[in-house]
């Protein structure tokens, strides 16, 4: 267990300190939303553009503690790819890792580093900052429905 520890230590500083998918993005069909944590002065903004209901790319940019960095930066490595539903289904599951005993879901992969906040409750916020900007974007993002009057 105490390996798995090195290793999650070794991620979270690893993303901490060179975030990947890192800056802006720009475009008429980019979604994008912003994010504080007071409690710790962390800021992030989520840009995003969708296709077919999938996330075909996202970045982001902000400050803040590593917590916090390397969250956002192992989060859009997650969520390339995926669809708006299998994003949905990963937020809830890493919420769940994170106030609950459950056992966490294996997609979440690399994610899993930051379950060692639950430890530390005011650091849960660091961590799921990030996550809740991404869902706005994602929001802002899809289409309401057409009217049909
Ligand atoms: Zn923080």
């Amino acid at each position: 267990m105490s390996d798995l520890l090195d290793l999650y230590q070794e991620l979270i500083l690893d993303h901490g300190t060179c975030p990947r998918n890192y800056g802006r993005l720009r475009g008429k069909t980019v979604g994008q939303a912003e994010g504080v944590n007071p409690l710790c002065g962390d800021k992030v903004t989520i840009y995003l553009r969708l296709e077919e209901e999938r996330v075909k790319e996202i970045q982001f940019e902000g400050r803040g503690c590593a917590i916090s960095v390397a969250s956002a930066s192992l989060m859009t490595e997650l969520f390339q790819g995926k669809t708006v539903t299998e994003v949905e289904e990963l937020w809830r599951s890493f919420k769940e890792v994170l106030i609950t005993e459950v056992t966490p879901s294996e997609k979440l992969g690399k994610v899993l580093a930051l379950t060692g906040v639950k430890a530390f409750p005011a650091r849960v916020k660091c961590a799921t900052l990030a996550w809740h900007t991404a869902l706005s974007a994602l929001k802002s993002q899809q289409q309401p429905p057409l009217s049909t009057e």
